[in-house]
């Protein structure tokens, strides 16, 4: 069933009863109105006169198929009234209910079924009156529904608890059902007779079923005034149902077991399990939205978590570098300090070294953060030269502590990029931290090579390769993803911030494997279109 336009208020939950009908539901009710008239056509012409046999088992199996639709839509409808409050859906609810425990005396009184003039001591008349009573409650109940659903806003909903007005509507409907079956099946022999002998019917028939199709007309009408939600437009079609089955039950032959009381009862059966099929159809339709709103919602919660780890390790990640560096930095100074004759200048280099790194590490964090702030970056013309010379010198101290020997390569004449330069610098920090653990972790020679060029399109291209313990085959793109790492303390996310970074910068970074037995790392960046 599709999902009909919603028109409720943000704060109060969807239900049947206060949806707005989309066009596709206005159409299939539509539909099966139509189809309704149609059969009534069919059905209300001469076959219908046709006496049929009396099929026994008739009468039970449709008794109860209703007792059970009934009783589940009442059920369904007073949880949604548990839900909404709404007084209009206590009374349909109970309109529901009651109809359904009508059928009960119906079936038992009904001649020929369990006893030849019905059970419960019942005479002929009693089945008639126990019809006409249940087939005038209904639209009553529909009634006071549309007009309680039009009340005063003071009054439209149920003040106190859900539980107790349910269980009070469900005993006075039961008690109300016994009280009147006790009478009428009392009161037999004294009520105007509508049934001549167990079959045929009276001119009182008649009458009384016009005023009962009068009667669901009304609450048509006010249905059709007032509607509102799906539940009106699928009452409208059940009262239709309701006044086509009382023709069709009374008018062509005036008999009971006549082929147009048959067909009456075919629609009596299915008004009334129109709308628990809707109500059913609705739940699921909305329980299949709440599913994926409720997955949805789990993903983006996911994926919030998952910015908020990355913001968290990128910032460890990228912080720790000149971290190391100050610490380093100020221990070279107090070793400077501590010697007999303090070497004052390289205390003070020690102290220059402590200030860059800081300085550097408020540029970091602040290139962070504009780094996950949308539409916030600032861009300058640059020399990719100079970042490279820079990188270097900040993993210097580095690169020596672990014997690298460093050849590079650059081409002088390469056009300026536009860029953020901390940002680029960081990328070749971390490249050249990686290559270093790389060439850490094995024995052999540790050459870092770097080099840069004009690529084929005519971007400038980093090229940095090592003879470090390569990348394993099949890791080359997943080394890329965030977290992941194959060191003991490794974050795993050096690489995706270089990668994103490249990116933003409308270039790309990729590895392969260096005929040395290392890796090679290589990133683009287009030239900068204001100077070339
Ligand atoms: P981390 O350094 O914290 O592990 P990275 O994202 O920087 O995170 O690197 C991810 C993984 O890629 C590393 O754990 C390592 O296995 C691999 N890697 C990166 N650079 C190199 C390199 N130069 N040589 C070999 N493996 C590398």
């Amino acid at each position: 069933m599709t999902m009909p336009a919603v028109l409720v208020p943000a704060d109060q939950p969807l239900t049947l009863a206060n949806v707005s009908p989309g066009r596709p539901q206005k159409r299939l009710a539509f539909a099966v109105a139509l189809a309704f008239l149609a059969a009534l056509v069919l059905s209300a012409g001469e076959l219908s006169n046709i006496q049929l046999r009396r099929i026994d088992p008739f009468v039970p199996i449709y008794g109860t198929a209703i007792f059970v639709n009934d009783l589940i839509t009442a059920v369904l409808l007073f949880n949604q009234f548990a839900v909404l409050r709404s007084r209009a859906l206590l009374a349909i609810s109970s309109g529901y209910f009651f109809t359904a425990l009508m059928v009960i005396p119906w079936m038992l009184t009904f001649p020929g079924v369990f006893a030849p003039t019905g059970l419960l001591g019942a005479g002929l008349q009693s089945t008639n009156w126990l019809y006409v009573l249940r087939y005038a409650a209904f639209p009553t109940f529909v009634i006071a529904y549309t007009l309680l659903k039009d009340a005063d806003p003071a009054e439209r909903l149920w003040k106190g608890s859900a539980g107790p007005a349910v269980l009070s509507c469900v005993a006075i409907s039961a008690a109300v059902v016994c009280v009147v079956t006790i009478i009428v099946t009392a009161g037999d022999a004294y009520l105007p007779r509508i049934s001549i002998d167990p079959v045929h019917f009276s001119a009182l028939w008649l009458y009384l079923a016009s005023c009962l199709i009068a009667w669901n007309s009304l609450a048509l009408i006010l249905l059709w005034r007032r509607q509102r939600s799906v539940l009106d437009l699928w009452l409208m079609v059940v009262v239709s149902a309701y006044a086509i089955e009382i023709y069709l039950v009374s008018f062509p032959g005036l008999a009971r077991f006549s082929a147009g009381w048959y067909a009456g009862r075919v629609f009596g059966f299915v008004s009334s399990i129109l709308v628990l099929f809707v109500l059913l159809g609705e739940i699921t339709t909305l329980y299949a939205q709440l599913l994926s709103a409720v997955l949805a919602q789990r993903r983006e919660r996911e994926a919030r978590l998952m910015t908020g780890d990355a913001v968290s390790a990128s910032i460890a990640h990228e912080i720790k570098q000149p971290l190391t560096a100050i610490i380093a930095s100020a221990n070279a100074g107090l070793s400077w300090l501590d010697h007999v004759e303090p070497d004052l200048d390289n205390v003070r280099n020690a102290l220059r070294r402590v200030v860059t790194s800081g300085r550097s590490a408020d540029v970091i964090i602040e290139n962070i953060r504009t780094h996950f702030k949308v539409g916030a970056r600032i861009r300058t013309s640059l020399d990719i030269g100079d970042v490279i010379r820079d990188a270097l010198a900040v993993v210097r101290d580095k690169l020596q502590a672990h014997r690298i020997v460093v050849t590079v390569d650059l081409d002088e004449h390469l056009p300026r990029l536009r860029g953020e330069p901390v940002q680029l610098q960081q990328v070749l920090v971390n490249l050249i931290a990686n290559a270093i653990d790389a060439m850490a972790s094995k024995n052999g020679e540790r050459v870092l090579s770097i080099r840069s060029e004009l690529d084929h399109s005519g971007d400038v291209m980093v090229t940095m390769e090592d003879t470090g313990k390569g990348i394993e085959p099949g890791a080359t793109n997943r080394i890329f993803n965030p977290m992941f790492t194959t060191k003991a303390h490794g974050m795993g996310m050096g690489l995706s911030i270089c990668r994103s970074i490249v990116e933003a910068h409308e270039g790309q970074l990729w590895v392969s494997a260096s005929e040395r037995g290392g890796a090679v790392f290589r990133f683009t960046v287009p030239v900068d279109p204001l100077v070339s």
